[in-house]
Parts: C-alpha cells; structure tokens; sequence
C-alpha cells in the first residue's frame, strides 16, 4: 500500500501535469533499475560532457580553486561583478548593442535564467513562439508560467531550419516572444544570418521580445559559422542566454548567463522584475562565478575539440557514417552542438512509435535513447544521441540500433 497521503495532491495551479521532460523521465529510471541489477548501460540520453570523461579545462579550475576562500558570501542577486563585467565584454565584442554589466544576470545555469525570463514576462495565456523539435524545459517554463507554447515548423526537409512565413503566421495579439535555440539542440541546425535577420524583422515588427538559447554557440563543424543574434536585434530587447556547461564543459557547477540587450528604455520594467526574481533567490552559485572570465577570455578549448581528430568532430564523423550505411536511418548533420537526431525510414518506420523502441534498444541492447517525441514534435520516428561518447562507442550504439531496426522490418 502506498504511504503517500492521497490529500497531498500535487498542484493544479501550474499544470505541472502538462510538463513533460523525458531526457530524465521514465526510460532513465528503467534504466537506473538495470543498473541495480548489475547491467551496464550505454547512456546517451544527457548532454553531461562530466559522464563521459570530460573535465572542465583546468584554467578554469585553477581559477576557481584560487579564489575558493572569497566565496563564502551571497553575491549581489545577478551576480559577481568581475563576472559580468567579463560577460559584457565578451557580448559587446561580438557587436551586442548596449551589453553593460549592468544588463547581465547570472544563474545557476541557463535553466533557472529561462525560467526567470518567462516568469518575468508572461500574463496568463500569454504565447511564445518555440521550435519545434525544441529543448523541452523551454516548453515546460512557458506553462509552468501559465504562458502557451505556440510551435512553429523547424522541417527537417529544409535541414530542420525554421520557416520565418511560418512563423510570422503564427504571431497573434497575445504573442510576447520568439524563442530562438541556436545551435540547435536537438537538431544541431545552425541558422544563416539571412534567416536570423528576417526573424529579427518579425519581432521588430510585432513588438517581442527575442530569447534566444546561445548555449552551445562556440561548438560548430566543418565550415559552418556561428551568428549571435543580438548584434542584428539593434534597438530591439534580445535576452541572449549562454554558460560553462556545453562550450566549457562544466555543467555541475551551474553558472549560465543571460544578457539583456537593445533599448534600455524598452526593456525597463522587464529588467526590474528579472532582478527582483533574481534577487528572491538571492545569488547564483558563487565559486562557479570566477572561472567566467577565464572562461570567457582565456585559452580556447572547444575548437580543437570539434575539428578533424577532434573527440567530438570524430563522433559526429561516426553519427554521420553510422546512419549513411544503415537502411533504416536518414539524419540532418549536425552543423553544432552535442547531438544527432536521425530519422527511422523505410520499412523499419512502419508503424514506429518511438517510445517502445527507445525501450527495446534498453532492454535488450542496453542503449539508453531520448524518443524524438520528448522534444515536443507531431512525428514519432526520431530519437536523439549525444555526440559525447567516443567514435568507437556510438559505432557500437549504431550496430545495435541498426540490429534492432533490421528486426523491426522484417517484421
Ligand atoms: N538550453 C539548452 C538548449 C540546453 O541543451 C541545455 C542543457 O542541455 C540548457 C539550456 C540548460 O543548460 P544549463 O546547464 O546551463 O542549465
């Protein structure tokens, strides 16, 4: 009999019943019992660089450890101010028009700065524009803030960018934002800076604000080049949103950024409740803080990383060969960011539905795969990878998948 008491009912108010988050949902506590039982997975559900073998850059420990004895009290509520000032040289050096200290906020990681955002903007039933695949806790802040997420199209036909028509299409009275994640996660599309800046004329034109996900700007392949958006916004209110976890591979520290650029006459209320929301939790983790300006400033380390004989352009490399010699398997290549998002085609697609295949590749081959589902798309045919692994461990995964799908159509 449960010991939960049935009065306890968990509250209806935020509709947390609409929320979902699969990359830790369900599969992954299966796949915590197989541990328990002994078995050894292969978990790629989670862009965690730390679980396989990743280690933060050691400047940026070193800096951390050097300043360890200054960080025992709160910082001011958005954040160290030798941290933002490092921010706002990093942004206003890319060309982001009025990044100052004064404008950036520091939390503890991205995550709490989306949340933040979307509870300092939305009224109840207010809509924001999301991609579609989008990272889902973009979804769930926006209901959990009694907002509603209005998606538009990133087609995979058109390299899973979005489509600005459509996306104009979608804007109505009780539209507030247009939420960009670029590089994508989970497509890996990176936009061209011509579809940046018809989008940006959308929000010119309709009034909204621009949040835009940069967390994994510094990661991008081959030839591809990354453009921030805020250098294009001008005058309009971008809140730009990036961090340590991705580029610098330090997620458990929790220290992500968002800086609000554009009129400063515009955006006044906006900041004032963002600092108010900030300040209600009082600061963001502190010893994390000092590495940002190393981080920002110091030694690159994520472009060798992504160049041939890099470990992460070696994976992709394996994603992309992996899925050009299955039957069963078409993918977008990945331009950026840590994942692969193929498509399951042909006969092997027949009556697919990806949650019971993303169980199947756990139970029987031990491979722990996010459904494309989970990232808030109309199709059932996608799962996503982490491109973290080593070359020869995602060739594995993809012989694996490969043995499944070849049984699925057969059959
Ligand atoms: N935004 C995107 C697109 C992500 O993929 C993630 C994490 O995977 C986050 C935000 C959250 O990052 P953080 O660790 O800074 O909270």
């Amino acid at each position: 009999m449960s010991s939960f008491n049935p009065r306890h009912k968990i509250a209806t108010r935020t509709r947390l019943s609409e929320v979902r988050y699969e990359i830790r949902g369900e599969l992954a506590r299966r796949a915590r019992e197989l541990e328990g039982q002994g078995r050894s997975l292969i978990k790629l559900n989670i862009g965690n660089p730390g679980a396989f073998g990743f280690r933060a850059p050691d400047h940026l420990q070193r800096a951390i450890a050097d300043h360890i004895a200054n960080t025992d009290p709160y910082t001011h509520q958005q954040g160290l101010p030798e941290a933002r000032e490092a921010i706002a040289a990093f942004h206003k050096a890319r060309g982001t028009p009025n990044a100052s200290p004064e404008r950036v906020f520091v939390g503890n990681g991205v995550s709490e700065l989306i949340d933040i955002s979307l509870r300092a903007l939305l009224n109840p039933g207010e809509e924001v524009l999301l991609p579609s695949p989008d990272y889902p806790l973009w979804s769930a802040a926006t209901i959990l803030n009694d907002g509603r997420p209005v998606y538009y199209r990133c087609d995979e036909a058109n390299g899973f960018l979005p489509d600005p028509e459509q996306m104009e299409a979608l804007v109505s009275s009780r539209t507030r934002a247009i939420v960009l994640i670029n590089p994508n996660n989970p497509t890996g599309a990176n936009y061209p800076r011509a579809l940046l800046e018809r989008i940006v004329a959308i929000a010119q034109k309709h009034r909204l604000l621009l949040l835009v996900d940069e967390i994994y700007d510094g990661i991008l392949y081959d030839d591809h080049v990354f453009q921030p958006v805020a250098p294009l916004a001008g005058d309009l209110p971008c809140m730009t949103f990036s961090g340590l976890s991705k580029v610098h591979r330090a997620c458990g520290w929790r220290v992500g950024w968002a800086v609000l650029s554009g009129d400063p006459m515009a955006c006044g209320d906006f900041h004032h409740a963002m600092d108010l929301l900030g300040a209600l939790r009082l600061c963001a983790n502190v010893p994390g803080q000092f590495a940002i300006e190393q981080a920002l400033h110091g030694t690159d380390t994520i472009t060798p990383l992504c160049q041939p004989g890099g470990r992460l352009y070696e994976t992709r490399r394996a994603l992309i060969e992996s899925c050009a010699a299955s039957p069963h398997l078409s993918l977008v290549a990945p331009a950026g960011a840590l994942y692969g998002f193929p498509a399951v085609v042909g006969d092997a697609a027949r009556g697919f539905d990806d949650h019971a295949f993303a169980l199947e590749m756990l139970e029987t081959e031990d491979v722990l795969l996010v459904p494309g589902s989970s990232f808030n798309v109309p199709y059932r045919n996608h799962f996503r990878v982490t491109l973290l692994p080593e070359a020869s461990v995602l060739r594995e995964v993809f012989s694996r998948i490969d043995r499944v799908l070849e049984r699925r159509a057969v059959t």
